[in-house]
């Protein structure tokens, strides 16, 4: 080993390519220069492929990341590379492996093929490493040349933590060998720890319970970490497949990064979970986080984005005092695989590297013809031609998946019980996007592919719990995207082009009329016009009025529930559940569980009736073909609409 690295530092000197960094430079006698690469979120990503798309992607996968590690690793003369977790799933190439060809008995998954192929050292478990059950995950770890590590999942408890029976070890220490600024070889012992939400138990109940428990995480590295250094770890880094939140800790935190890395013993901590980078400014105002130092609570600490778009990066230079290593000096940083350009296109920093790309050749193009196949049906057509206005089957199935998601979620917590709604919007309906800018799927095969149509961005699951009074304000939020009609009226044009579609929500599991005759309540961003107008009229749910005092779970997005759309009842505060799955993995899951899906819509909306009275929208020119079968509503052409649109007529 030492042969390679001083091989490395007589390049840096001669041919002038790599730039040494200081620590390894100027390293004294006693001291070395320890370097600590991070991945994590990758979520199967290792081709630079959006596979829902069917296109390359330059802002994704391990194959560039791979690149970086490479330069990055010529510029230390040590260096681990270790994986913070969410590996096995979040992509097709995921869910081809999980739901098509399997894991047999020693089956190397895909993934893990690549990790062995860029030599990491180590990595832990993320929450997503259990969505496809126990069974799986343990087959694909076993396929791994690097320990993993996690000390919060237990399949027996123990009295206190160390004494629990954990699913996997819950740490290792690593003897390795560095050289310090003389050229002379130190063995040292790294520990590695592993930490995951224990919200783990919640997302995945159906594969986790009475199979493993989830331990508090600052629970767990309390008591593991004085073991790891009576053991002999010289330096302990956390794995923490947990994000940068509160300073305060609090009893099953989801986000404890920090509170994690303020204790006594780590030195450094690998932080993920939430898809965001570590140092940036976006954490600049977080209590314990220093975005210039890159530390948590004054600890080196990085977050590597997802999907492989960052390397973390965490720089350690370390003194060798009697016995003891001791940190003396620390950076972090979060280097990009692409960087966005003005126009918010992007360009490619690094090349994708061959022999990572080589290892999962023959699974990309299986996961290719994977999403391109059929893995369901419909029995009918998906477009958004009328999502807005008319009851509309895109919308209906992004309904019907969250509302059977949802369902399962609320099992076993204190909103069992509770009517659950679930809200979704049309996000391909025209407007800006222009006149092909529709979901059109028609009856028949449902292919991967088309998920991506009926649910454009990568949004989280959520439920918020609310009042009738509530979903009636929702309701009315949505119904300001239709202009104000004057009965008896000839071809109002019925939308305000400044209301974008995504935020016309429609809520299934009440029935209800929209009243055009009457003002808004709110206006296109939800600021309040007008207390007394009302709009949503016959609101009925199991066909009785709707009782505003009651409750009632909403299924939707973490855009809608953390405020996006200022959606009255929407809100961090009544948020009862933050699922860590995307709207689209429920909407697949779910397709691939029915085999064929009846996204029938049901009318369960429609405009009140005016005598009399018509109104004009623009659509795009396909929707000609279908404008007969629209349920609860008269339509008819109306010749061309500008750009290309064509222009109906509504009967009200
Ligand atoms: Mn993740
Ligand atoms: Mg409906």
């Amino acid at each position: 080993m030492s042969i390679s690295l001083s091989r490395r530092s007589f390049l840096a000197s001669t041919a002038g390519f790599i730039a040494l960094h200081p620590f390894s430079a100027r390293a004294a006698t006693n001291q070395a220069h320890l370097r600590i690469m991070e991945t994590t979120d990758l979520h199967v990503h290792v081709f630079p492929y959006d596979y829902y798309a069917d296109k390359p992607r330059d802002t994704v996968g391990l194959a560039r990341t791979a690149s970086l590690i490479k330069a990055i690793r010529d510029e230390a003369t040590n260096s681990l590379l270790i994986d913070n977790g969410d590996f096995l799933q979040g992509n097709p190439m995921g869910d081809y492996i999980a739901y098509e060809r399997g894991m047999k008995e020693g089956d190397l998954h895909p993934v893990i093929e690549a990790m062995n192929t860029l030599g990491f050292d180590a990595s832990t478990l993320g929450n997503h490493e259990f969505n496809y059950g126990i069974e799986f995950l343990m087959k694909a770890l076993a396929g791994a040349d690097f320990p993993v590590v996690n000390a919060n999942v237990v399949k027996e408890m123990g009295g206190d933590p160390t004494k629990d029976k954990t699913l996997i070890p819950p740490y290792v220490i690593m003897d390795h060998k560095v050289t310090d600024g003389s050229g002379t070889e130190h063995p040292i012992k790294v520990g590695l720890i592993g930490f995951v939400p224990p919200q783990i138990m919640g997302w995945d109940r159906r594969h986790l319970e009475g199979n493993v428990q989830a331990r508090d995480i600052l629970e767990t590295a309390k008591a593991y970490l004085p073991q790891m250094k009576e053991e002999g770890a010289d330096i302990i880094v956390a794995l923490s497949h947990s994000g940068i939140g509160s300073a305060e800790a609090t009893d099953g935190m989801e986000n404890a990064a920090v509170p994690l890395a303020g204790m006594d013993g780590i030195d450094a901590i690998l932080t993920g979970h939430s898809h965001l980078v570590f140092p940036s400014p976006g954490y600049a105002d977080f209590a314990g986080a220093d975005v210039d130092a890159g530390t948590l609570m004054g600890t080196p600490a990085t977050m590597g984005g997802f999907w492989g778009s960052h390397m973390g990066l965490i720089d350690l230079l370390i003194e060798k005092d009697g016995n003891e290593w001791r940190v003396v000096s620390a950076e972090s940083e979060a280097r990009p695989i692409s960087k966005r350009n003005e126009d918010r296109s992007t360009t490619a920093l690094v090349e994708s590297d061959e022999a990572v790309l080589a290892s999962v050749q023959q699974e990309h193009d299986e996961t290719l013809a994977y999403v391109r196949r059929a893995v369901g049906k419909t029995d009918a057509p998906l477009h958004s031609y009328f999502a807005l206005v008319a009851d509309d089957p895109s919308v209906q199935i992004v309904s019907i998946a969250q509302l059977w998601y949802i369902e399962q979620m609320m099992k076993g917590t204190e909103h069992e019980g509770l009517p659950i709604l679930s809200a979704a919007a049309p996000f391909k309906a025209g407007g800006r996007g222009g006149p092909e800018y529709f979901t059109d799927v028609p009856k028949g095969d449902v292919a991967i592919k088309n998920v991506s149509d009926l649910y454009l961005y990568p949004n989280t699951a959520r439920a918020v719990r609310v009042t009738g009074q509530q979903v009636k304000d929702w309701l009315e939020r949505s119904a300001g995207i239709f202009n104000q009609v004057e009965p008896g009226a000839q071809d109002v044009v019925l939308l305000n082009p400044a209301f974008p579609s995504y935020n016309f929500d429609v809520i299934d599991g009440v029935e209800y009329q929209i009243d055009l005759s009457q003002p808004s309540k709110y206006d296109p961003k939800g600021v309040l016009l007008d207390e007394a107008a009302s709009r949503i009229v016959n609101l009925t749910y199991n066909g009785e009025p709707l009782d505003m005092a009651a409750e009632f779970i909403i299924a939707t997005n973490n855009y809608r529930a953390g405020g996006g759309g200022a959606f009255p009842g929407a809100s961090p505060e009544t948020t009862v559940f933050e699922g860590p799955d995307t709207n689209r993995d429920v909407i697949v899951r779910y397709i691939v569980e029915k085999g064929t899906i009846s996204p029938r819509a049901d009318a369960n909306w429609t405009f009140k009736p005016m005598e009399g009275t018509t109104v004009l929208f623009d659509t795009g020119p396909a929707a000609k073909a279908y404008a007969a079968d629209v349920p609860g509503v008269t339509i008819e052409e109306a010749g061309d609409g500008p750009d290309g649109f064509a222009r109906f007529r509504i009967s009200l």
